[in-house]
C-alpha cells in the first residue's frame, strides 16, 4: 500500500511520528494490537489538506472543509476497537458518514468488505480518489443520506456512524445482522455519549461508554 515518497512521509509525517502517535493511543488506553498496528500503518497526512500534513500524526480533529472534521485518532481507535471487541468478526460494515475516508481506510484494513455513505458531494469525491490511491479496493461508496442505510447489501455485521443523530435511527438497527453491533455517538451537540449496540436473538443489548463530541448526523443530501 505504501509507495512513493508522499505515502512514505518526511519529517513530521514519518514513521516515527506515527511510532509516537501509536505509543499514545496505547497510553490513553486502546489495547487491541491490531488496531494499533493498522493505524501505525496508514498515513493519516494524505487524508488531510496539505497544509495540515505536518499535524497529522496528532492526537487530534481537524478541519477538511464543508465545515466537516476528520475524527481525532484517538476516537477511531477507540470505536473500532469496540466494533472489534470480544471476538468480533464482522465480514461487512457499513460506515455512515465518509468525511475525508480515513476511518474507512482503518476499518478496510481489518474488515472484508466496508460500505460508506456520506452526503456532501465533494467529500465524496475526494474520499474516492484517496481510496484509489491507497488502492483500497474493499470499500464501497454511496452519495446518500446515511439515514436510510443501503438497503441492498443490509444486512450488516456491523455498522459504524461518524457522526451523531439525536437517537439511533430506527432504519439503521433493522439493518444490523442478529450478532451484529452498532457503534455510534449518540446526542445533541454537547452532550454526546458513545453507544454500542448489539443485536442478539432476542433484541438490543445497549451499552453506554465514552462522552464523545462529534459533528452532527444531518438529513438529506447537501
Ligand atoms: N469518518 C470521518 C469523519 C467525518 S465527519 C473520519 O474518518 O474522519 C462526519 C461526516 O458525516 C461528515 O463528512 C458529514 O458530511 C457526514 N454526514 C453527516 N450526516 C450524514 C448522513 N445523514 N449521511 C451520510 N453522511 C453524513
Amino acid at each position: 500500500m505504501i509507495a512513493g515518497p508522499r505515502e512514505r512521509g518526511i519529517g513530521m509525517t514519518s514513521q516515527r511520528t506515527r511510532e509516537r502517535l501509536v505509543r499514545r493511543l496505547g497510553d490513553e488506553g486502546i489495547r487491541d494490537a491490531r488496531v494499533l498496528n493498522v493505524m501505525r500503518h496508514i498515513p493519516r497526512h494524505l487524508f488531510v489538506d496539505e497544509a495540515l500534513a505536518s499535524r497529522a500524526y496528532e492526537d487530534t480533529a481537524l478541519p477538511i472543509g464543508h465545515g466537516q472534521t476528520i475524527s481525532q485518532p484517538y476516537i477511531v481507535a477507540r470505536m473500532t476497537e469496540a466494533l472489534l471487541r470480544g471476538g468480533h468478526e464482522p465480514r461487512s460494515v457499513l460506515e455512515v458518514g465518509t468525511g475525508c475516508g480515513y476511518q474507512t481506510a482503518v476499518l478496510a484494513a481489518l474488515v472484508p468488505k466496508v460500505f460508506t455513505i456520506e452526503r456532501v458531494r465533494a467529500l465524496y469525491s475526494m474520499a474516492n480518489e484517496r481510496f484509489r490511491e491507497l488502492k483500497l479496493y474493499n470499500i464501497r461508496q454511496r452519495l446518500g443520506d446515511g439515514y436510510k442505510g443501503w438497503e441492498g447489501e443490509a444486512p450488516f455485521d456491523g455498522i459504524l456512524l461518524t457522526a451523531a443523530p439525536p437517537q439511533v435511527p430506527q432504519g439503521l438497527l433493522d439493518q444490523l445482522a442478529v450478532g451484529g453491533r452498532l457503534v455510534a455517538p449518540v446526542g445533541e451537540t454537547g452532550h454526546q455519549v458513545l453507544r454500542v449496540i448489539d443485536r442478539t436473538d432476542s433484541g438490543f443489548e445497549v451499552r453506554e461508554e465514552n462522552r464523545v463530541s462529534f459533528v452532527p448526523m444531518k438529513e438529506g443530501l447537501e
